[in-house]
């Protein structure tokens, strides 16, 4: 067991903050770094150290500079890195030069990083592993003939992605003959372009599915839990808009042959730290792998909230060599984590329902959040005075609610959300209160089309 004395964020926002939370309370000094742009931002100032990176390297470059990391990290005594999500999270480099300088990786292995970042890989593995998956091409495709030769077996639609896709980027769904080779071409310069190769793959394309996801905890002793499903379906253009933990409407039988696959997958591919299995599930009640993402999800929050477990802590202690059933961490079988209550997660954003979901930037001048018994905040920067920048993503707080049951989860995470009072500049609260308050949200029935297909939650 090696205790860490001194952790650096290399993240911004309210996941750095968070990172912050869990080391303080486990008696580890903190370092934030921050880019030029973030000079007056709020994760600078909630760390006991912050050093400026990526002088005159922009915005965003600031937070990829790994070897200004690095140099920061040595010159200040630091011995482990936390890379919260986004940024270098899941680049399989900078785990490497971490190991390589001896400073802990707070996250799995750089080759875990690697084969789960490759969407293509990650397919094979699930495949090695038992686990069903979404008809698909083996390998990455180049040419019109390949995607052809796949639609003739499996019909459309189809959807071409990414093979080092995230965050909802770089997926094109195809429905007929005449739309193959333009998305083909597109799909590969936008990957390409994102994501740094133009490698794309093809799978059939599911009609109104549920996306379900299973956190998971492991520690390099070969012990592996799982800690239960989110329901992810609430989405825009492929990304999550509100989480609910655990799933509602599924059966509670498929939710364990869920959790199971993806305690099985994470077991076979030697996994360590924590990390998350995600699939779709049909209306027939199939289950199929998408991916895995191996780092801190913005959701893992609610799974926090219906199992006490600390997340992030045990990312911590996994990383100085505890096992899981070590005091420091406390889990000691699966069977004692017990799920209680449900808990909801809405990503309040300043983008502009009325502007189809514009980001807005500029001075917020007036800041006040809906609390009380059972909200959880986690926020950046949100404050009365706070300037919101084009530069970074537009998340401005993470709303959590919990409670026994759901409709009171849904009650309370509503009653929040009504108390926000911001000025300055617009936010997404109202689309999120016609959500929560739709019929189907409240039957928990919807699937990942709810959105695009529910024009009155628009109105
Ligand atoms: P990313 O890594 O960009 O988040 P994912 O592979 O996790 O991409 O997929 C994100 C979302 O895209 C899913 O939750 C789902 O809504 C949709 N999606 C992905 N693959 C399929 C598919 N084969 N059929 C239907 N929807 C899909």
């Amino acid at each position: 067991m090696t205790p860490f004395k001194k952790v650096l964020v290399a993240n911004r926002g309210e996941i750095a903050i968070r990172i912050f939370r869990a080391c303080t309370e486990l008696g580890i000094r903190t370092v934030a770094v921050y880019s030029e742009e973030d000079q007056i931002s709020l994760h600078r100032f909630k760390a006991d150290e912050s050093y400026l990176i990526g002088k005159g390297k922009g915005p965003i470059e600031a937070y990829l500079d790994i070897e200004g990391l690095l140099e920061v990290a040595h010159r200040h005594d630091v011995d482990a890195i936390h890379p919260g999500y986004g940024f270098l999270a899941e680049n399989a480099e900078f785990a490497q030069r971490c190991q390589e300088e001896g400073i802990a990786f707070i996250g799995p292995s750089p080759e875990h990083i690697k084969r789960f970042g490759d969407k293509v890989d990650a397919r094979e593995m699930a495949i090695h592993a038992g686990i069903p998956v979404i008809p698909g091409t083996p390998k990455p495709i180049e040419r019109l003939q390949e995607a052809s030769r796949f639609v003739e077996e499996h019909g459309y639609p189809i959807i071409i992605k990414a093979s080092s896709g995230g965050g909802g980027r770089g997926m094109r769904i195809v429905r007929c003959d005449e739309e193959l080779q333009d998305s083909l071409e597109r799909a590969s310069s936008e990957a390409k372009s994102s994501f740094g190769n133009t490698s794309v793959y093809i799978e059939k394309y599911l009609e109104n599915p549920k996306h379900i996801e299973v956190q998971i905890l492991a520690d390099r002793y070969g012990k592996v839990v799982h800690l239960f499903e989110r329901d992810c379906s609430i989405q825009r253009r492929h990304q999550k808009v509100i989480e609910v933990a655990p799933s509602v409407s599924l059966p509670a039988q498929l939710c364990q042959q869920i959790n199971d696959a993806a305690l099985q997958l994470m077991k076979k591919s030697e996994y360590v730290n924590a990390g998350t299995v995600e699939f779709l599930v049909t209306k027939d009640q199939q289950f199929y792998f998408i991916e895995v993402n191996p780092r801190v999800q913005v959701e893992h929050t609610i799974t926090e909230m219906i199992t006490g477990i600390d997340i992030v802590q045990s990312q911590i202690r996994i990383a100085e060599g505890y096992a899981l059933e070590d005091p420091e961490i406390s889990i000691p079988d699966q069977h004692e984590i017990n799920p209680r209550g449900y808990a909801i997660q809405c990503r309040v954003t300043t983008e502009d329902p009325e502007q189809n979901f514009l980001p807005d930037t500029g001075k917020i001048l007036a800041y006040r959040s809906g609390g009380g018994f059972g909200i959880r905040l986690d926020s950046g920067s949100a404050s009365q005075g706070a300037v919101v920048s084009p530069h970074y993503d537009s998340l401005l707080v993470k709303a959590s609610a919990w409670s026994m049951n759901y409709e009171q989860a849904a009650a309370k995470i509503l009653r929040s959300l009504k108390e926000f009072r911001i000025r300055g500049v617009k936010t997404n609260i109202p689309f999120l209160e016609n959500v929560i308050q739709h019929p189907d949200f409240l039957k928990g029935t919807y699937n990942t089309s709810f959105i695009e297909s529910t024009p009155e939650l628009f109105e």
